[in-house]
């Protein structure tokens, strides 16, 4: 009998072997600002109709395969036609596997712009798909040469667009964006996790293109830990994704849950304004800061350079200090780059005062 090792080698893909799993810093103790949640809680009144809720769930029985109740809340939350395809993930994270599924084998790669959200190439890969990167231009714009030229030379079945982009921050140019999708032999997808920080949205002309399909997300904006996300789009594209879904990915306590809070969006929204509110005040405090480059951004984060070769310690130093953001800087273009999601008033206040200490 081969020993176990042997055994791995001899039966896993070299892309599982060689890869790592997910790593999620722990965060115990430390002032939270790394994963671009919504810092507030619900307040105690909507807290017990939320809780009334989740006390009608029969949990002996699976959930609605459909998700009848929250796809109709959803579709006149977002003033969506009924000619307009919906399909439901357990987070968007969800939506990027069953799309990297549902395009590996078919011989063409798909392709996002460099530095963009990371599950695009990490969940490409893990099936097998090959993934392009191209990588972004002057002050993270897409660089339109570059994009187009890679679209011609790769013919991507699957091309990704982050709107406003992770972890850069910034929208991409409208005719650049437009330009993609003309050129685009498959499908884009828009991904527009940040859309309630955003000014602006494909939504609107959803429906103009056929390979367009966008993305959403209720992480962002105050539900994370519901894992709930969103794909619109022409329902021939919609139909086929469907058929690689679990039956049951989107869990009873998440439907309900989600169809009640949509009810009292008044109050996410509220949140929504509090954390623009703050992400404006951060900004302008982060660029007076000396020696900090603090880039404009649409989304509840903020990403920033420091002075080259001072990333690491000022991550370190954040953290000793009971500050947790993010640390871009592994990635070459994303040297010295920090990102910190925008907290309550007093989180950014504790982040700003340990920030200017150790600069
Ligand atoms: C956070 C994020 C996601 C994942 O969101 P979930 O719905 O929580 O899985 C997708 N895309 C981008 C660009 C993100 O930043």
């Amino acid at each position: 009998m081969p020993d176990i090792d042997t055994l791995l080698r001899r039966y896993l893909r070299a892309q599982v072997l060689a890869g790592t799993a997910y790593h999620v810093p722990d965060s115990e103790g430390l002032i939270k600002l790394d994963a671009m949640e919504n810092p507030y809680t619900l307040p105690a009144e909507l807290r017990r109709a939320w809780l009334e809720a989740l006390a009608e769930v029969d949990l002996n029985r699976y959930p609605d395969p459909q998700a009848r109740a929250l796809s109709v809340a959803l579709r006149a939350r977002l003033g969506l036609s009924a000619d307009t395809g919906l399909l439901l993930g357990n987070g968007s994270d969800e939506l990027i596997q069953l799309l990297s599924i549902a395009f590996a084998g078919s011989g063409k790669p798909a392709l996002a712009p460099a530095p963009s959200f990371v599950m695009y190439k990490v969940l490409a890969e893990a099936v097998g798909l090959d993934f392009i990167g191209v990588p972004l231009g002057a002050d993270f714009a897409l660089d339109r040469d570059a994009m187009l030229d890679a679209i011609a030379r790769h013919e991507p079945g699957l091309i990704y667009l982050a709107y406003p982009n992770n972890p850069t921050g910034n929208l991409f140019d409208d005719e650049t964006m437009h330009a993609i999708l003309r050129a685009a032999p498959g499908v884009v997808v828009i991904d527009e996790a940040y859309s309630a920080f955003s000014s602006k949205s494909f939504l609107p002309i959803l429906s103009r293109y056929d390979n367009l399909l966008l993305m959403r997300t209720l992480s962002k904006q105050g539900l994370a830990g519901l894992r709930l996300g969103l794909l619109m789009g022409a329902p021939a594209w919609i139909e086929q994704l469907d058929k690689l879904r679990l039956p049951y990915n989107i869990n009873s306590l998440t439907q309900v849950s989600a169809v009640c809070l949509l009810r009292h969006q008044d109050v996410l929204d509220a949140q929504v304004r509090a954390i623009l509110e703050e992400r404006d005040r951060l900004f302008r405090a982060l660029t007076r800061l000396p020696g900090v480059m603090a880039y404009p951004s649409e989304a509840n984060f903020i990403s920033f350079r420091v002075g080259a070769g001072r990333g690491d310690a000022l991550f370190q130093a954040l953290r000793e200090d009971g500050i947790l953001i993010k640390n871009l800087g592994a990635n070459t273009a994303l040297s010295d780059c920090l990102r910190v999601t925008v907290g309550t008033p007093e989180e950014n206040a504790a982040f700003l005062q340990v920030l200017e200490k150790h600069l």
